[in-house]
């Protein structure tokens, strides 16, 4: 069966086609499945969970088929928990990704190693092809924000994001140790049992 991503960010599709790697399950782009470059969904939530159910919903309703919907950012506890679902916004409704990692540093450019504290986010939504949604769940990773960036791998914030209490960013771990800690291979691991039942249900193994 088929489940299509309700995203157009590269580095999230690639993750979740990576982490919700279920036999039975084929991960398709929006543009595989028939939806135009354009489509997209306004996020008009007030949570990580409400924008990610309106996603899914909303690309399981275009395509008719099964959606799985990320929601994620990052949460700074000197900034009072922001930038949380604004983060894609927060520098900007069209910074680069270098853009938004150095308006951050200079925002806590006066905050001293030990205040950094900071946890990624990822709320994980599967919709069925009429739009219900079927699970939702949650993943975290805490951790800390960095002086300045480092690593190549990953995207996003990954160089400026120092993992638990940790030497090295998200952008100095390999494809696989990001798996096994960050926000959106938790949220998947609660979420599988939920995709393999719908193979089960449907009777599709290979
Ligand atoms: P969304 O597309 O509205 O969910 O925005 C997600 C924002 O959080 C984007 O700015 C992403 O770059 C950032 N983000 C989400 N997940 C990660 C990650 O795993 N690493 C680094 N940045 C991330």
């Amino acid at each position: 069966m088929k489940i299509v991503v309700a995203s157009n960010n590269r580095g999230k599709l690639v993750e979740l086609q990576r982490l919700a790697h279920v036999n039975g399950i084929e991960f398709i782009t929006a543009r595989e499945a028939g939806l135009s470059d354009d489509f997209d969904v306004e996020e008009t939530g007030t949570t990580f969970e409400e924008n990610a159910a309106l996603k899914a919903s909303e690309y399981a309703k275009a395509t008719g088929l099964y959606a799985i919907a990320d929601d994620s950012g990052i949460e700074v506890g000197a900034l009072g928990g922001e930038p949380g679902i604004y983060t894609k916004r927060f520098a900007g409704e069209n910074a680069t990704d270098a853009e938004r990692i150095a308006f951050l540093l200079e925002k806590l450019k006066e905050i001293a190693v030990g205040q950094r504290a900071a946890r990624f986010v990822a709320a994980l939504a599967l919709a069925a092809p009429d739009g219900t949604i079927l699970d939702l769940q949650t993943g975290y990773c805490p951790g800390q924000i960095a002086f300045a960036p480092r690593g190549s791998h990953g995207f996003g914030y990954d160089p400026i994001f120092i993992v638990g209490n940790g030497e090295r960013t998200m952008a100095e771990l390999s494809a696989t140790e990001k798996d096994n800690v960050s926000h959106r291979g938790n949220g998947l691991r609660l979420l599988r049992p939920k995709l393999l039942e719908l193979v089960v249900d449907r009777g599709c193994y290979n």
